[in-house]
């Protein structure tokens, strides 16, 4: 049965990680979407807080959370400021996928011990400029040669490129067996071969520095998690994580969008009544709108972290849904707090224009939101979500 109440463990997380978005994330977040600079300091900060190794097993020194509270402390983290909590949700991520191997790979034992010792901080590099978000298809490829394996090709949109001391990279192995065709590698920052490209100028998550990466290098095998081809099983114990992330930035940018709308509406009075502009109903109806939608996402964050940790056969198809509903809510609940705060929220000087913005990116992050609905959708109808058969009750094949 599904239980959503938090634990006392569950909950000091999630205190902790709007402690420190309040007092450290929030007051910088408006001066790094103006200089597009990458938030170094609320990482320093996440650090010392023991955040970056909230999904970090305590064997390694982290704090072993599960996917609630971790979720949760990312929608505190993207209430302040959504870059630095999207940053942190692609680093969490690739912590997981580590963590899948760190009991029988040295490098991804002694990487995870780094990230809660001395604050390093993992970049996720998968979307490549050719197939786009279609990430289990990388055209860059890893050759195995002797003890090392050669890494070809370019990743695009990896966020915090040119800043974390080490990217997880998938290639293809060039095995024609899907099982066996993704090798994970774990790249330091200071790799021969490795280059960043500062394509990162964009409309939202400014302070995200998801830039490009140009590889051409020779990396030892033992870099390679779960071994040259042998990523796919890691890859799925990571998955969840990055789903729910991409949620949650989501759901705490909505809240922060509410939050500053609400205020707004109860704060402003129009003259000559000198009545607040929520003595409109159809203010309040606006209002009600967004309340409603974030009750949603709220819901469905906890309904999708409790399946992924408590339900794996459940949890794709929980957490494609989860991140529907997540993405949508951040989109549509900015869009209706910049209808009832009026010129007021266009203005640069506000946080709001930030966080409409910050919202669109969810949608265009993998799995975007036309995939995840067809995959939803062929779920709905009993279909594999990722197959392109359809197959009626019959048997026929239609496709
Ligand atoms: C802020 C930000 C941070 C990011 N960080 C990372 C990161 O850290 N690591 C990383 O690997 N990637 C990252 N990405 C990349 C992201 O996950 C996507 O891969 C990328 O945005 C896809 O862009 P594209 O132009 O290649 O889209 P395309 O793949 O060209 O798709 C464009 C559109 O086509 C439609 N479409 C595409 N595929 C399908 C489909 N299967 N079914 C239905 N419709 C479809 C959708 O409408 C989609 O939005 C980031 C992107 C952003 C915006």
């Amino acid at each position: 049965m599904v239980d959503l109440a938090l634990s006392s463990d569950q909950q000091d997380i999630v205190d902790q990680a709007r402690a420190v978005a309040q007092h450290c994330l929030a007051p910088r977040a408006a001066d790094h979407d103006r200089t597009a600079s990458f938030p170094e300091r609320n990482f320093a900060d996440l650090h010392e807080a023991g955040l970056l190794g909230l999904l970090v097993p305590s064997q390694y020194g982290g704090s072993g959370a599960d996917l609630t509270a971790w979720g949760l402390a990312v929608a505190e983290l993207a209430e302040a400021c959504g870059s630095t909590a999207l940053i942190f949700a692609m680093h969490s991520g690739a912590a997981r996928l580590l963590a899948a191997d760190a009991a029988v790979n040295p490098v991804a034992e002694r990487v995870l011990k780094e990230i809660t010792t001395d604050g390093r901080l993992l970049s996720w590099g998968f979307s490549e400029p050719g197939t786009g978000g279609n990430i289990l298809n990388p055209q860059l490829r890893a050759t195995p040669d002797g003890d090392e394996v050669h890494l070809a090709g370019t990743k695009a949109f990896c966020t915090g490129a040119g800043h974390a001391d080490y990217y997880l990279i998938n290639a293809h192995s060039g095995d024609p067996e899907f099982r066996r065709s993704q090798t994970m590698a774990v790249v330091p920052a200071e790799q021969d071969g490795l280059t960043v490209k500062e394509t990162w100028d964009a409309m939202g998550m400014r302070a995200n520095s998801a830039n490009t990466l140009v590889l051409n290098c020779r990396i030892p095998t033992g870099n390679c998690v779960g071994g040259p081809g042998g990523g796919m099983t890691r890859l799925t114990h990571a998955l969840p994580t990055l789903i729910l992330g991409l949620a949650a930035a989501s759901l705490g940018i909505a809240r922060a969008a509410q939050g500053f709308a609400n205020q707004h509406v109860m704060r402003r009075t129009l003259a000559p009544t000198g009545k607040p502009l929520a003595a409109f109903q159809g203010v309040r109806l606006h209002v009600a709108d967004m309340a409603t939608t974030l009750h949603n996402a709220q819901l469905s964050l906890l309904h999708g972290a409790w399946t992924a940790e408590n339900d794996p056969l459940e949890a794709l198809g929980a957490l494609n849904m989860t991140k529907y509903i997540c993405n949508r809510a951040a989109i549509s609940v900015a869009d209706t707090a910049m209808q009832v705060t009026g010129g007021h929220g266009f203005l640069r000087s506000n946080a709001l224009e930030r966080h409409y913005r910050d919202a669109r990116a969810g949608a265009v992050m993998g799995a975007n939101l036309d995939a995840l609905r067809d995959m939803i959708g062929k779920a709905a109808l009993g279909l594999d979500p990722r197959g392109d058969d359809i197959t009626t009750p019959t048997g026929e094949n239609r496709s």
